[in-house]
Parts: C-alpha cells; sequence; structure tokens
C-alpha cells in the first residue's frame, strides 16, 4: 500500500516508482523491442514492446493513479492517444464536441474519422441543457475539453458525465490544460481522460506524448486492444522522459498557476487590452464552476489587443517570450491561434465560436514573473500607435 496521501507524493512516488530487479530510484529506459521466453506457450510477461514494456508500464500505471482511473495507456502523442480513444466507435456512430477543442482533435474527426463515417458536431458544451437535447441515438460520446483551447471556455465536467451515464454513452474529457495536479476527471465520473502529456506533464518543450485513462475494466481491455492493434505507442526514452517530468509538475505548476494570475490581472488593468480570457479572474465565464472541479484557473491565457494595436508588430517584438506552437513548458510562449493552433478550423467556424484573427494565447512559463511582464509591456508599447 502506498506510503502517502496526497499528490504531490504521488508525482514522485506513484506507479513502479523504482526498478524492481534492481532497486534503482528510477525505473530505467528498457531499450528493447523483444524479451526472451522461457518455453513454448508458458505465457510470458513481457513479450514485444509494442504489447508492452516495462518503463512504459511505469509511466502507465504513474498516469492512471495521478488521475484516480484504472488503467493508463502511452501513446506517441497526443493525437495518437485520441485517435485510439476514436477508434472505440463505429461507422455510423456520432461524438459532440466543445465549440473550442484543440485544432488537431476537430481535424482528425473532420478529415480522417470521417473515411469510416464516425461523425461528429460541434456543440456549446458550456449549456448542458442544450447538449443533452443535441443526443440524437447515433450519438456515442460527448468529448469536452475544460478549460477548452483556446477560449478557455469552462465546462461542467460533472455535469457531462451525468447526461452521458443518463444516456448510456461516453464522456470524454482532454484534461491537458489542468493535468491531474489541478483537476480530475474521473472523480467527476468522466469516463476517459485523455492528456496531450507533450504539455504540462513532460513540461520541458522536449518530448512529443500522449496519455490516456479509464476506470473501468472493460474500456481498458477494449483500449488496450486497440493500443496493441494500431501500435501508436510511446518509446522507452520518452516514457522515461515523462516520468521524470512528472515528479516536479506540482512545484512546476505552483509557479505557473502564480504567474499566471498575476499576467491575467495585468493584462485585465491594461488600458492596451480589449479583453482577457482566464477562468481564475473572478466574473470570467464558468468561473464558479472551474473553482468548484478544478484546483484554480490553470496556467492558460488568451486575449485580445484593442484594434489599434498591431498583433504582427506585437509578436516581432517580444523578446523573452518566444512565439511558438506548444505550451505548458517551463518557458513562456505566446501563439496566434487563428493561424497556427486552430488554423486546421475554417474561417467561419472560428468566427462563430470567437476564434478572432485578434487573439493571442499565452502560456505562462516559471520564469520570473517581473521579467514576463517587462517583455509583455515592451512588446505592447511597441505594437501601438506612434
Ligand atoms: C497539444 C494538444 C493536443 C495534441 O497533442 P500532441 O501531443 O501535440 O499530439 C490535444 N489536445 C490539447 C488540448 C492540446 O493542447
Amino acid at each position: 500500500m502506498a506510503n502517502y496521501k496526497n499528490i504531490e507524493s504521488a508525482l514522485i512516488h506513484g506507479g513502479i516508482s523504482t526498478d524492481p530487479t534492481t532497486g534503482a530510484v528510477n525505473v530505467p529506459i528498457y531499450q528493447t523491442s523483444t524479451y526472451r521466453q522461457s518455453g513454448l506457450g508458458e505465457e510470458p510477461k513481457w513479450e514485444y514492446s509494442r504489447t508492452g514494456n516495462p518503463t512504459r508500464a511505469a509511466l502507465e500505471a504513474l498516469i492512471a493513479e495521478l488521475e484516480h482511473g484504472k488503467a493508463g495507456f502511452a501513446f506517441g502523442s497526443g493525437m495518437a492517444a485520441i485517435t485510439a480513444v476514436l477508434s472505440l466507435f463505429e461507422a455510423g456512430d456520432r461524438v459532440l464536441i466543445s465549440s473550442n477543442v484543440y485544432g488537431g482533435t476537430f481535424r482528425v474527426l473532420d478529415k480522417v474519422f470521417n473515411h469510416f463515417n464516425i461523425r461528429y458536431s460541434i456543440e456549446d458544451t458550456t449549456d448542458l441543457d442544450a447538449l443533452e437535447k443535441k443526443i440524437t441515438p447515433d450519438v456515442k460520446a460527448i468529448l469536452v475539453e475544460s478549460p477548452a483551447n483556446p477560449l478557455l471556455t469552462v465546462t461542467d465536467l460533472a455535469g457531462v458525465a451525468a447526461i452521458a451515464k443518463k444516456h448510456g454513452i461516453l464522456s470524454i474529457a482532454d484534461n491537458t490544460f489542468m493535468t491531474p495536479y489541478l483537476q480530475r476527471p474521473i472523480e467527476l465520473g468522466v469516463d476517459i481522460v485523455i492528456h496531450s502529456a507533450t504539455k504540462y506533464l513532460g513540461g520541458h518543450s522536449d518530448v512529443v506524448a500522449g496519455l490516456v485513462v479509464v476506470n473501468d475494466d472493460a474500456l481498458a481491455q477494449r483500449l488496450a486492444f486497440i493500443q496493441n492493434s494500431t501500435g501508436g505507442v510511446l518509446a522507452p526514452f520518452d516514457s522515461f522522459l515523462l516520468i521524470r517530468g512528472i515528479k516536479t509538475l506540482g512545484v512546476r505548476l505552483d509557479r505557473h498557476v502564480q504567474n499566471a494570475e498575476k499576467a491575467a490581472a495585468y493584462l485585465q488593468n491594461h488600458k492596451a487590452v480589449k479583453k482577457v480570457y482566464y477562468p481564475g479572474l473572478p466574473g470570467a465565464q464558468g468561473y464558479e464552476i472551474n473553482k468548484r472541479q478544478a484546483k484554480n484557473g490553470g496556467a492558460m491565457i488568451s486575449f485580445e489587443l484593442n484594434e489599434n494595436y498591431d498583433i504582427k508588430k506585437f509578436f516581432k517584438a517580444l523578446k523573452l517570450v518566444s512565439l511558438a506552437e506548444s505550451l505548458g513548458g517551463v518557458e513562456s510562449l505566446v501563439c496566434h491561434p487563428a493561424s497556427m493552433t486552430h488554423a486546421a478550423i475554417p474561417y467561419e467556424v472560428r468566427q462563430s465560436v470567437g476564434i478572432t484573427d485578434g487573439l493571442i494565447r499565452l502560456s505562462v512559463g516559471i520564469e520570473s514573473i517581473d521579467d514576463i511582464l517587462a517583455d509583455l509591456e515592451q512588446a505592447i508599447a511597441e505594437s501601438g500607435e506612434e
């Protein structure tokens, strides 16, 4: 039995945290594709690394423990994880998705799963009554992000899980923006949790990975089958990097969030800023729901500058903060969702859900907040009218 009670300790000691054969305090990188078997028909524990690898297994046990689920699965990217989950569905099935989801989630449904006649509808998942009315007999799942990407829209996860249960369909939450340190959807009744571990879980912008956690044995068996059959597994070295990253998730996120709260307040009070999206700001959409289901507002902020500021100049002028795709690393990053992370979503759809061409997304890093704010300040000044 675990000799700890709190997630700060589970981040470090959870799953399989020491090597069972040598006692090494870190599970080594088992860089092997196959395993010597002792004899025919003797059911070896390890047989082939697509099916199972001890380093990956340590990571899978760790994420299952952190999310309070029964089983975890590690994939070569967040999109491989999402693809595996969507592979649970059959031709004729439909998935309802939040109106602002990661662009790649939209794209894989719109351009790949449509080949197999697995369909999607974009819904406003913040309105539970309206959402429930959209459940037709072909709907087999509701996939949400909370806070969603990039408008940080909050969806009531327990509410979505309850609706899904009532209709006998699956609820799926992409928990990338929060991580189990801030929010645990399975505790709220959600069936499947997905992560792009490339972001906060890895935390150092040096690994691309995806994770899935479920809390049901039958679902776990189906996902294990899909993982082994389709083969998008995470490599042993990347599994090791992720375990290493997760150990510091708690201290990193404490600083990320502390900085984000200061940055959100700074932006909200700035005369050049038209609108700030941050679920940790009192008065933000879903503020109360987020407070109930998550530890705090996380460390992602989106904002718009007033019309007389030139965002091209703003991005160009930033020095400490880098213009880049991705988020959740120790370094502060900004992106322009309309042309970067959400470019796969057609212009009209982007406009209708509020992803305007002026929207800026900021992943607040763990540098000195004074340095981050000074950089934003000089870039805003640089982008204003002369
Ligand atoms: C980045 C991201 C993904 C995709 O993950 P990859 O690791 O880039 O494949 C999915 N969902 C969200 C919310 C993301 O931010």
